[in-house]
């Protein structure tokens, strides 16, 4: 461990660990993770439940640091986007959506991403790095102290203002798996943020040992981003399938449900004209999930530069829905606006160059 160390990115394991490096007693640490992260305190000196020798002690050997925001942007309902330096160029975004019923914070867990895929803004940049847990968690961290969380009494209540985090910004989470579980641990823990499992969604391209790693480990709300209904497609639109074909991905699918929060698994599905969208696709959408709980929410393809791709025309969509719906698979089509300024799914890209952008259109997803 850096003589430095970032408190923000320690599961409640590890900070007591390191509690106990100090000298400090185990409880230290449950204090500690209060003031840090239901609290949103970044200074030692305010801790005051901590000893004077400890809190100087502190001072001298750790930090409590999220990434430097270079650009924050707020649409008129409230969506607010930031964008995070992480070093050596690289810029990653998180964008909080508010709705009626909930807050649902989008989390980065990558400074691009190697899996590629040909819709994808993200994908388009290539792969920088992983971010670290304390990268991924000062989103969450900055994000509620924007957002006034830690004005608020009771920060842990049922009032809070980020009620859902999903882990839908740049990157594959299972591909930064170690990062990710230590940010989903603190997330979910009583001690710092207190999500509900229900409530914390980690989405993903099939990453699929990491699909059954993430079982084991800590169990969440799952998608994943399904796209296609056909290996040939699929090899195409997800690169990543070529490593791990559909019916291991359907496999991996019914065993996380052994031990997931919700008792279905959400499939994504990016609708592009003439390329995933006809009724016979859904048909045989139908049958690769089979008796498979599960939901389809339907993205609107948001279009990005280059890809030669377009967005489905919207009765295409609502008539793929529908086929779903018919046979019993609720279906929600994800409203998208915002893709005129990059504010929307698969458009993040982390642009560095444009600091200037003072406003963000809101991505809005709704139930049919
Ligand atoms: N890498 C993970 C999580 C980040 S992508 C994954 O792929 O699941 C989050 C979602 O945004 C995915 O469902 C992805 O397919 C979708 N997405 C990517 N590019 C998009 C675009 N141009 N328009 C709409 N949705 C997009
Ligand atoms: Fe990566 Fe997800 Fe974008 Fe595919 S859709 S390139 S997996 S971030």
């Amino acid at each position: 461990m850096s003589a430095n160390v970032n408190l923000l990115g320690l599961d409640l394991e590890a900070l007591t660990r390191q509690c106990e490096a100090w000298g400090q007693k185990p409880f230290r640490a449950l204090q500690l993770a209060q003031w840090i992260h239901q609290r949103g305190t970044a200074d030692f000196a305010e801790m005051t439940n901590l000893a004077k020798s400890f809190r100087a002690r502190l001072a001298e050997t750790a930090r409590v640091e999220a990434p430097v925001v270079i650009a924050d942007g707020e649409s008129a309902d409230g969506t607010r986007k930031w964008l995070f330096d992480v070093g050596e160029g690289n810029a990653v975004e998180t964008v909080f959506i508010p709705e009626t019923s909930r807050g649902t914070l989008c989390v980065s867990t990558q400074a691009g991403c190697a899996v590629k895929c040909p819709f994808c803004a993200t994908g388009a940049q290539g792969f920088s790095r992983n971010l670290r847990a304390d990268e991924i968690v000062g989103q969450l961290w900055h994000a509620n102290r924007a957002l006034g969380q830690y004005a608020r009494a009771g920060t842990c209540s049922e009032d809070r203002v980020i009620s859902n985090v999903v882990f839908m910004g740049m990157g594959e989470p299972l591909q930064n798996y170690a990062a990710t579980l230590a940010a989903l641990r603190l997330m979910l823990d009583d001690h710092a943020y207190g999500l509900s499992r229900r409530r914390v969604t980690v989405s993903t391209s099939g990453v699929v040992p990491m699909i059954d790693r993430l079982r084991e480990d800590c169990p969440v709300s799952l998608a994943i981003s399904l796209h296609a209904p056909d290996d040939a497609l699929r090899d195409r639109l997800v690169p990543l399938n070529r490593k791990y074909p559909l019916a291991e991905l359907m496999a991996a699918c019914r065993r996380y449900l052994s031990e997931a929060p919700r008792d279905f698994v959400t499939f994504e599905y990016i609708m592009l004209e003439g390329v995933n969208d006809s009724d016979e696709q859904a048909r045989a959408l139908l049958r690769l999930v089979d008796d498979l709980p599960c939901k389809f929410n339907l993205i609107p393809f948001n279009p990005v530069a280059g890809s030669g791709l377009r967005r489905s025309a919207n009765e295409r969509v609502l008539a793929f829905a529908q086929v779903l719906g018919d046979e019993g698979i609720i279906t929600t089509v994800r409203k998208t606006r915002g893709d005129d300024i990059d504010a929307a799914c698969g458009q993040l890209a982390g642009e560095v160059r444009d600091r200037t952008r003072a406003r963000v259109v809101p991505i809005v997803e709704t139930v049919r």
